[in-house]
């Protein structure tokens, strides 16, 4: 669980212009951050220290990626987990690694001489269901409430504040308390992109892969109604791998279109009837 929790801290940077489309996401999200940077005007007016931050939205649309830019622009440490890695069999486990998540995230940040630290936490939900559901599973309650106890406890006085980034794709099943005020009381959501936002992230993620004369970036994000920004970064990786099976030197229109086909057949995109 450290391990994987460090692994992360050292992960490449993100910048929120490394990220394609979801302005609407972006721009929420920085406002939000205003409240991390400028600590001593939030001070001064007395406004409660922002503690969480809710990421809403499918799989693959840059929720990890906004996280991460998140903490590149507050000058934050950053650490990632899952959820999921918190569900243990034994009563007391998952709260315990929650302590050490928060305790390890102020670590962080002391080493690298931040004063901030920013924790993702991806899948949410599933630590963060409504409590009581679980039959006979008392150990979800309790790390959820461990959870609960450890923003409770952030303060503007802490030598080094913590932020919460969660992400999920089911708010519907998040327990009320998480959403209450000095808990997730921002919620961003993020969508899958618009043609624009296909065309922006396709750009990214050809910047450094040589293009034909023939493609068009933008008849591609035309064809690919559907796709997140995942399934575009692997458009351009499959089309990439077509070129070179080819002994290509540049990706053609055919390799992408190819590519598009690839990525419906086997994600089995809603949008292809009977795939
Ligand atoms: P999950 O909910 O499955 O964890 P996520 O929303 O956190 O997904 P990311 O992990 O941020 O999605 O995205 C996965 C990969 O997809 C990224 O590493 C990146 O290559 C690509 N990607 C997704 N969205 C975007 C985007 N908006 N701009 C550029 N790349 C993107």
């Amino acid at each position: 669980f450290i391990s994987a929790a460090k692994r992360t801290a050292e992960e490449q940077l993100v910048s929120f212009d490394d990220i394609g489309g979801q302005d609407m996401a972006k721009g929420e999200l920085c406002e939000a951050l205003e409240f991390v940077k400028d600590v001593e005007r939030i001070k001064t007016l007395g406004i409660r220290p922002l503690k969480g931050i809710l990421l809403n939205g499918p799989p693959g649309t840059g929720k990890t990626l906004l996280a991460k830019a998140a903490a590149q622009f507050t000058g934050s440490a950053f650490l990632a987990v899952s959820g999921s890695e918190f569900v243990e069999m034994y009563v007391g486990v998952g709260a315990q690694r929650v302590r050490q998540l928060f305790k390890q995230a102020r670590d962080v940040a002391k080493r690298n001489d931040k004063t901030n630290a920013v924790i993702f936490i991806d899948e949410i939900e599933v630590l963060g269901g409504k409590r009581g559901q679980n039959a006979g599973h008392m150990e979800y309650d309790q790390t959820l409430n461990e959870l609960l106890v450890q923003m409770d406890g952030i303060s503007e006085n802490d030598a080094i504040r913590v932020l919460v980034i969660g992400a999920t794709n089911r708010i519907d099943i998040l327990d009320s308390a998480l959403l209450r005020p000095g808990r997730f009381d921002r919620q961003v959501k993020v969508d899958l992109p618009d043609k624009k936002g296909r065309l922006k992230v396709l750009q990214l993620h050809t910047r450094n892969k040589p293009l034909a004369d023939d493609v068009s970036l933008a008849d591609v994000a035309n064809d690919t109604f559907g796709f997140s920004g995942a399934h575009l970064e692997s458009v351009t990786n499959e089309a990439a791998i077509l070129a070179f099976r080819e002994s290509s030197g540049v990706i053609t229109a055919q390799h992408l279109r190819s590519a598009v086909e690839k990525v419906i057949m086997g994600e089995k995109l809603d949008r292809i009837p009977n795939a």
